[in-house]
């Protein structure tokens, strides 16, 4: 990326000398591992947030790389470990601010909350005298976030679910639209991020930042890990802060629209699409029945898509979501012939099986009656 003037992503063509963060200066070529004082526990003692970042030898932009700003969200927590102890990258330029946890507090109750049961992704920017995780958010945001030039911000599905990879992100800013398209991720879903969000709040402020969703809480999943320390790598590079030309995805498809499928009855689900799947309208997503297998329905799509998302209990009750649908603006046609090509679709195949290994995925019974027969 080149420096393209005035905007909010004005800072990342700046070449930062000097960078000091947490109250720490570091140097050109330098990787220093540094804390920042977070809050105090009830017990009085200081509750420090570890952090690393690595200077390449010239100047360049300055990106932060944040997990667990949920704290059961530990994908994130095992890509930054991944960047740190199997993948160092050689920086040319710039400076990599490496966070495994932002949330700490939640991480040590295995929470995504904090104590205080707030949830710390809606409390940013936060303030100094606000709810522990306004101050939480507040300290983050102006000690670690402020300092950089751009973020990557690492997310789960919430907890009985899990995401296929993707990116979201503000595609109206024009930098976060950049960093979004060069993290290489074959879905974009396009917005500005709930109010009070991390990504909400440094965009807003000018910091460009980017939310990857993969997996599952409490999870350190491989083929997450390796898509998102390939999709850092790939920012890194289109940033020119290290060398190699960004992987290129098999498609790449923005998200404008999502609906979930919800269960019409209680019961107990078998499951016919895996994240990742592509759906056309009225196929079966899942079958309902009670405890002794007597069908109660069938959901199915309404219309045609990509499987976003899906819950990783078969047990629902009324109105609970079942699948998370993503329409891409171009329909999925595109999406399904860039699929066809055998290496492109290597990546994606990968990833869709990977992640259905957690879940009971069969044919639903129209098919099975077919294949039998
Ligand atoms: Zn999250």
């Amino acid at each position: 990326m080149s420096n393209e003037g005035d905007g909010p992503g004005e800072r990342l063509g700046r070449a930062r000398i000097g960078l000091e963060i947490a109250g720490r200066r570091v140097g050109l070529g330098e990787t220093r591992d540094l804390s920042l004082e977070i809050a105090r526990n009830a017990s009085g003692r200081s509750i420090s947030l570890p952090f690393r970042v690595c200077r390449g030898p010239a100047p360049g932009p300055t990106v932060f790389v944040v997990g667990a700003v949920h704290g059961d969200e530990l994908n994130g927590t095992g890509i930054v470990r991944s960047v740190m102890l199997d993948a160092p990258f050689t920086l040319r330029r710039g400076s990599l601010v490496l966070v495994p946890v932002g949330n700490i507090l939640g991480f040590e109750d295995r929470s995504r909350y904090l104590p205080d049961r707030r949830d710390l992704n809606r409390s940013f920017p936060g303030g100094p005298d606000g709810s522990l995780a306004g101050r939480m958010a507040h300290t983050l945001f102006h000690e670690i976030v402020l300092k950089c030039d751009a973020g990557i911000d690492l997310h789960s599905a919430a907890v009985g679910r899990t995401n296929y990879p993707n990116i979201r992100a503000d595609m109206s800013d024009p930098w976060t639209a950049r960093l979004a398209k060069s993290f290489g991720s074959p879905l974009i879903v396009t917005g500005t991020g709930p109010g009070g969000s991390l990504r909400h709040a440094a965009v807003a402020a000018g910091v460009p930042t980017i939310v990857l969703e993969a997996g599952e809480v409490w999870k350190v999943e491989p083929s997450v890990v390796a898509y998102g320390v390939q999709g850092i790598a790939n920012v890194l590079a289109g940033l020119g802060m290290i060398d190699g030309p960004p992987a290129t995805p098999p498609f790449q498809a923005e998200i404008t629209r999502t609906v979930w499928v919800r269960a019409a009855h209680g019961g107990f689900l078998r499951f016919h699409v895996a994240p990742g799947d592509l759906v056309e309208a009225g196929q079966p997503i899942a079958t309902n029945a009670d405890l002794l297998g007597h069908e109660l329905g069938v959901l199915v799509a309404p219309e045609e898509g990509v499987v976003l998302g899906m819950s990783t209990l078969p047990v629902v009750l009324p109105g609970e979501p079942v699948c998370h649908i993503a329409m891409p603006a171009g329909g999925i046609a595109p999406i399904r012939r860039a699929l066809r090509r055998p290496a492109d679709r290597h990546v994606h195949a990968r990833l869709r099986d990977h992640l259905a290994t957690n879940l009971a995925v069969t044919a639903p019974p129209e098919l099975e009656v077919a294949a039998a027969s």
